[in-house]
């Protein structure tokens, strides 16, 4: 199982959208086994996945208890290979919990439960909450890799440096395999500031953090589907933004590769 955790300190920046896509495209566009963690009291992405978690049992479960029943704190959804660990309200209280319970590691006990599920799934999508703390060191001891969705707007990089060094610190204390496989530019636009501000991400960060090449255009389709509690891939395949994320989670995936080298032998065939 692959653990990618979704990050950024700012809020509004797609990071669930980001999460719900991806985990809707791998694994029903590329048929992987996905485990989507909710990690953001608001549980905006359980309930995409049409998950209301006030009666069941949470992700809080497991921060709070050594023994929680991962059968029971996941749960399946309407679509295949898609299963979440929901979030909602408690989590608030669990952390303050967790702060005060020394009994066992702090900082590790997302990915000990994640271990216990790791045969089960190829990939873990983990959407955060745009806060620093313990639910976020969480979120990066348990993780291989980290996805940071960035709008290109100004002071899209407020934060940059915070969630940098926690990262280092995470690198250098818990996690030392951990790495930030690159940002995702999201709700971009066909305006020059778009442009501009996309430019200036790329050349910011271009050389020390990897800028994925696909982009993800802002569409009126993702609030439709939003309205309608659905992964805008099911709801509008063919809006640009659903095609994009199609080609975002191939891009880091490197899921259907095969074809696309196959598309270029026939190019060259045919040339
Ligand atoms: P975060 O989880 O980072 O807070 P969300 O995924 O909840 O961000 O998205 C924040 C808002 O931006 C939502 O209202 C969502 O509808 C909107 N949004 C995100 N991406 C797009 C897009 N590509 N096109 C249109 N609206 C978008
Ligand atoms: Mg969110």
């Amino acid at each position: 199982m692959k653990t990618v955790s979704i990050i950024n300190l700012k809020g509004g920046v797609a990071k669930t959208l980001t999460t719900v896509s991806m985990a809707y495209a791998l694994s029903q566009q590329y048929n992987a086994r996905v485990l989507v963690v909710d990690n953001d009291k608001q549980g905006n992405c359980s309930k995409t996945f049409g998950v209301h978690s006030y009666d069941r049992m949470s992700i809080a479960d497991l921060m709070l208890d050594r023994d929680a029943d991962l059968g029971e704190v996941i749960q399946h959804t309407k679509y295949d290979r898609i299963d979440v660990i929901p979030a909602n309200m408690t989590l608030l209280t669990a952390n303050m919990q967790v702060m005060m319970d020394s009994s066992r590691p702090q900082q590790t006990r997302l990915r000990t439960a994640l271990r216990k599920v790791a045969d089960l799934y190829d990939y873990c999508l983990i959407d955060c909450s745009p806060s620093v703390g313990l639910l976020l060191t969480n979120a990066l001891a348990a993780a291989n890799e980290i996805i940071i969705p960035m709008q290109a707007q100004p002071f899209s990089v407020v934060g940059m440096s915070q969630l940098t060094s926690s990262i280092a610190n995470v690198q250098r204390k818990i996690n030392p395999g951990l790495r930030v496989k690159g940002i995702l530019l999201t709700m971009t636009e066909h305006t020059n500031v778009s442009d501009h501000y996309c430019g200036q991400v790329r050349s910011t960060y271009g050389n020390k953090i990897h800028v994925f090449t696909t982009e993800i255009p802002r569409n009126v389709k993702v609030q439709e589907s939003q309205a309608n509690a659905e992964p805008t891939i099911l709801y509008d395949p063919k809006s640009n933004s659903a095609k994009a994320y199609i080609e975002f989670a191939k891009e880091v995936s490197g899921y259907g590769r095969e074809e696309q080298v196959f598309e270029r032998d026939e190019d060259a065939l045919n040339r």
